[in-house]
């Protein structure tokens, strides 16, 4: 695993963010353009922030970067039509493996929200046109989606993993 070599489609996204020339160190693009664009504001808002890769970095590396500081833009990426490359971002493909689908993400993105350890996704009524059923209110009871609700559902999540049956043995339970 030396990331050298094999530089094909199947990694265009890190392409699309990074400089990777054979010889040369791997610069993330978004970040220089940022940073020649207001250096003393990125300089001050990203002080540890690193842009520059050496030329051997593996591409995992290079994939954190992306998923820590460009994840809507490579949303953006990932949801252009016609896409012909696989995700590399874990995170990501984690999360798509767990039937997320890309406009989830982006919208929990958009709200800041972290798509690490997201819980297992909801299952979605789908919608019956046409068959005008009285199922409708079957799911009434799911919540829209809010950070609150997210959180509350995170620690639902955790505690049912985690604590199983033994809670009931103790007391404050
Ligand atoms: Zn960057």
């Amino acid at each position: 695993m030396t990331g050298s070599g094999g530089r094909t489609a199947s990694t265009f996204d890190v392409n699309y963010f990074f400089d990777c020339r054979t010889n040369s160190p791997s610069i993330c693009k978004f970040c220089c353009d940022l940073r020649n664009r207001n250096p003393a504001k990125f300089d001050n808002k990203y002080l540890s922030h690193t842009i520059q890769y050496s030329k051997n970095t593996a591409t995992s590396t290079l994939c954190l970067h992306i998923e820590k500081f460009h994840l809507l833009d490579y949303l953006d990426l990932v949801l252009q039509k016609d896409r012909d490359w696989p995700i590399q971002v874990k995170v990501m493909k984690d999360c798509i493996t767990n039937s997320y689908s890309l406009q989830e993400l982006k919208s929990l993105v958009n709200r800041g929200v972290s798509l690490k350890n997201l819980p297992p996704h909801p299952i979605i009524p789908t919608p019956n046109p046409g068959s005008g059923d009285t199922n409708d209110d079957h799911r009434s009871g799911t919540p829209p989606f809010s950070i609150a609700i997210f959180h509350k559902s995170l620690v639902n999540f955790i505690i049912a993993d985690d604590q199983s049956l033994q809670v009931v043995e103790c007391k404050e339970f």
